[in-house]
C-alpha cells in the first residue's frame, strides 16, 4: 500500500493529471471500457445479488455514464480560473480562484450499488485531476473482480487502480497518507474512516446511512404516493441508502393508503425470477432482517428463505418507535407504516432522531411543504417522489450529521476532490501608501469612516 500511494504521489507531482485534456481523455477511456463491458457488468451484479438487468442499467450504469457525460461537457468550465471582485482596500489589484486537484485520493465503496458508488466518485476525482485508489466492497466479489480487471488492465496504477479486499486491506490503506478520502458505507465504519483521516488531517466525504422517513399527508394523491413509495422501497431488494425506511401516513387516509399499498406491491410482482427483485446480500443480513419482522404486525408478505437470501416485500402496520424495526436503519424489503394526526408532532419526533439521509413528503400543500423543508434537517429528498433526486446531477448528493458529510454528483463531485485556491494579484506600482506606518490621525479617521 505504501509503495502504491508513493507511486501515485509521484505521478500526481509530475503534473500529468493537471491538463484538462488529460482528464477528458481518461474519462472517455473509462466510458468506452464501461460501454464495451455492459453485458459483463450486468452479469457481475446479477451473480452477486440477483439484481436484474433493467434495474442495474437504470440505477448503476446510467448514473455513471451521466456523471461522465456531465464532466466531459462541463469540465473546462469547472476547472477554469474564476475571477472575483477585489475589495477597496486591495485596489489596484485583481482576485481569482484557482480550482486545483487535492492530489492522491482513496475511494471506499459500499456493496449495495457496487458500480455506481465506486465509479461515480472516481469520475469526480478524475475530473478534478486527482489520482485514484478505489476499494470496492468485498461482499460483491464479482463486481469487485471485474472492476479490478477492467481498470487495472487499462489504466496506469500510478494514476487509477483498484485494490480489492475487506477490512484488513481497507485498514492498511487507511494507514497511508491520502489527500482525500471518499467513503460510502455504514455509520460505524464511517467513524473508523474519519478517525484514520484525522491522523493526517485528510479531508473526507462520508456518504452514510440512517432512517429516511416518508410522510403522507391527508391531501396526497394516494395512488401516486404508493407507486413511488413501493418503487423506492423495494428497488435493489430494499437495500438502498435513500430508500424510504418507514412511512408516516395520516390517520384519516390510513385504510385507503394501506389497501393501495398492498395492491401496488402485488401488481409489481416482485420476484427474483421476474428479474425485478434482488437477493439480500448475505445470509447474515437475511437473518438480521427476519429478526426485525414482527409477524403479529405483518399485513403483507412476511415470508422468507434464509439460505436463499430472499425476503418477500413485507409491510408492517401499527408500528411504534419501541418496535425492533424502528431501532436502526432497516436496509431491506420490510416497510413499517405508522400513523399520525398532527404534522407538528411527527416533525418533532423526526427531529429527535439522527438527521436522515433522505426525506420524502407526499402532498399538494405548499405551506406544509415549506414547513417540513424549513423545520427538518435532512441530506436531500423529494416531494411526491422517492429516490429520483439522486439522478439529477445538478443536485448535490450527500447527508448531514449522522447521515454524512460533504456531497457529490455533477459539479459538487468535482468540488469535493478540489481545493479552491484563492489568489490576489497586485501590480508592483501605483499602490497607495495608506496602510504602511507611520500612522497618523488622518489615517485613523479614514479607516474609522470605513467601518
Ligand atoms: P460498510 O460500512 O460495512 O462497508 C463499506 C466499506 O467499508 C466496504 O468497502 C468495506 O469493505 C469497508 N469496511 C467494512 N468494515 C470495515 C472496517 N471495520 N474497517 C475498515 N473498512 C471496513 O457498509 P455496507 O454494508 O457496504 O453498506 C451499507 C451501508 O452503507 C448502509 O448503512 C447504507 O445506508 C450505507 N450507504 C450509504 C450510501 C450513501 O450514498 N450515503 C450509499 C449506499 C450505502
Amino acid at each position: 500500500m505504501e509503495e502504491l500511494v508513493k507511486a501515485q504521489r509521484d505521478y500526481f507531482n509530475s503534473n500529468a493529471t493537471k491538463p484538462v485534456e488529460f482528464r477528458i481523455t481518461q474519462l472517455q477511456k473509462l466510458k468506452g471500457i464501461l460501454k464495451e463491458n455492459t453485458v459483463q457488468l450486468n452479469e457481475a451484479v446479477f451473480k452477486d445479488f440477483g439484481k436484474g438487468t433493467f434495474e442495474n442499467i437504470v440505477t448503476e450504469l446510467f448514473i455513471i455514464h451521466q456523471e461522465i457525460d456531465d464532466a466531459l461537457k462541463n469540465l473546462a468550465k469547472w476547472a477554469a480560473v474564476k475571477p472575483v471582485e477585489t475589495d477597496g482596500f486591495n485596489q489596484p489589484g485583481e482576485s481569482f480562484i484557482v480550482p486545483e486537484p487535492l492530489g492522491v485520493s482513496l475511494i471506499i465503496g459500499a456493496w449495495n450499488y457496487p458500480l455506481n458508488l465506486t465509479l461515480s466518485p472516481a469520475v469526480a476525482a478524475i475530473a478534478a485531476g486527482c489520482t485514484v485508489v478505489l476499494k470496492p466492497s468485498r461482499q460483491t466479489e464479482h463486481c469487485s473482480k471485474l472492476m479490478a480487471s477492467l481498470i487495472n488492465n487499462n489504466f496506469d496504477p500510478a494514476f487509477f487502480t483498484v485494490v480489492e479486499g475487506g477490512r484488513v486491506e481497507t485498514n492498511a490503506l487507511l494507514e497511508q497518507q491520502f489527500d482525500k478520502i471518499f467513503f460510502t458505507g455504514s455509520v460505524p465504519v464511517g467513524k473508523i474512516v474519519y478517525q484514520a483521516a484525522a491522523k493526517h488531517l485528510t479531508p473526507v466525504t462520508l456518504e452514510l446511512g440512517g432512517k429516511s422517513p416518508a410522510i403522507v399527508l391527508p391531501d396526497a394523491d394516494l395512488q401516486n404516493a404508493v407507486r413511488k413509495l413501493v418503487w423506492g422501497k423495494f428497488i435493489n431488494g430494499g437495500q438502498t441508502c435513500i430508500a424510504p425506511d418507514y412511512i408516516y401516513v395520516h390517520r384519516s387516509v390510513e385504510t385507503q393508503f394501506l389497501q393501495l399499498l398492498k395492491d401496488e406491491i402485488v401488481r409489481a410482482d416482485y420476484r427474483i425470477e421476474n428479474n425485478n427483485y434482488a437477493n439480500i446480500i448475505t445470509v447474515e443480513n437475511t437473518e438480521r432482517l427476519v429478526n426485525l419482522i414482527d409477524q403479529q404486525k405483518v399485513v403483507l408478505g412476511g415470508g422468507y428463505d434464509i439460505e436463499g437470501r430472499i425476503i418477500e416485500p413485507t409491510v408492517m402496520t401499527n408500528v411504534t418507535w419501541d418496535d425492533k424495526i424502528m431501532q436502526d436503519e432497516i436496509f431491506g424489503p420490510v416497510l413499517p407504516v405508522m400513523t399520525f394526526e398532527d404534522l407538528g408532532n411527527i416533525i418533532s419526533v423526526i427531529k429527535q432522531q439522527a438527521k436522515p439521509l433522505a426525506l420524502y413528503l407526499f402532498t399538494a400543500d405548499d405551506a406544509a411543504t415549506q414547513r417540513v423543508l424549513s423545520e427538518v434537517s435532512f441530506g436531500g429528498g423529494a416531494i411526491n417522489e422517492t429516490i429520483m433526486h439522486t439522478a439529477n446531477g445538478a443536485l448535490p448528493f450527500g447527508g448531514v450529521g449522522n447521515s454524512g458529510t460533504g456531497n457529490y454528483h455533477g459539479e459538487a463531485g468535482f468540488r469535493s476532490f478540489s481545493h479552491y485556491k484563492s489568489v490576489l494579484k497586485k501590480p508592483v506600482s501605483g499602490e497607495p501608501d495608506f496602510r504602511y506606518p507611520p500612522h497618523n490621525d488622518e489615517k485613523i479617521a479614514a479607516v474609522l469612516s470605513m467601518i
